[in-house]
């Protein structure tokens, strides 16, 4: 199938939900990415900053670029002229960052924090715990160019779908927890709208268990090299 056809064929699962499809371009060529383009869908998910920028040069400002993989503080400055949404947000410190440069670039930076819900050594993300702390910092509240709007999750690396699921579900639990407690939303920083989880192979399961954001990548372009 062509990667409209593959497009076409998710967004037909996705119909009955909420979930938005963000696709995920990374290691994918510029002709690929136009192909993409051409099918009218204009989320796309990079994990690497300088594969980011370089794609987002050659593409029509149109494009809303999400960086879904892990921020470095020293890599912010890059991508915060233009990026659409981060959803890897894991600490204080990278907040005030993004904060600094939303602000040199006189705009506001919409941010997902990163939840650690996987079984796995190897995941960035914050505990529940380190959030609330966040949120409540009195630092947090300066931060007047940055906006959450939601949480992100990446599950467990494996094929057993009870898992998977247990650890959406946690995600769930705890969006809508900060949700019904308005926990930050005093601060007018925060907006508890958005879920990003759900990759290729639980993209439906999650849509299913409450996601707004899907990312997914080799389910449209094929595996990657
Ligand atoms: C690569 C990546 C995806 C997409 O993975 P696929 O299995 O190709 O769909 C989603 N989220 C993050 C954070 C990624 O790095």
């Amino acid at each position: 199938m062509s990667i409209a056809q593959e497009i076409q064929r998710i967004q037909q699962e996705l119909t009955q939900s909420a979930a938005k499809l963000i696709v995920v371009t990374k290691t994918r060529s510029i002709d690929e990415l136009k192909e993409t383009l051409a099918t009218g869908l204009m989320d796309f998910g990079e994990n690497r900053v300088q594969e980011m920028v370089e794609k987002q040069a050659l593409l029509p400002s149109t494009v809303r670029w999400h960086q879904i993989g892990h921020l470095q503080t020293n890599k912010v400055k890059y991508i915060a002229p233009f990026v659409h949404l981060i959803h890897s947000v894991d600490s204080m410190k990278l907040l005030v960052e993004i904060n600094q440069h939303a602000q040199k670039n006189q705009r506001i930076i919409p941010c997902l924090f990163q939840i650690y819900i996987a079984q796995e050594e190897s995941k960035f993300g914050l505990n529940q715990d380190e959030l609330i702390d966040i949120l409540h910092d009195p630092i947090f509240a300066t931060l007047q160019h940055i906006r959450i709007v939601g949480l992100m999750g990446m599950a467990s690396f494996t094929e057993h779908i009870p898992q998977i699921k247990k650890e959406f579900q946690s995600l769930k639990t705890l969006f809508d927890y900060v949700k019904t407690e308005k926990i930050g939303v005093a601060t007018g920083l925060v907006n508890w709208e958005e879920i990003s989880m759900g990759m290729s192979g639980d993209y439906l399961l999650a849509a299913e268990l409450g996601s707004t954001f899907v990312r997914v990548g080799s389910a449209i372009f094929g595996p990657r090299a």
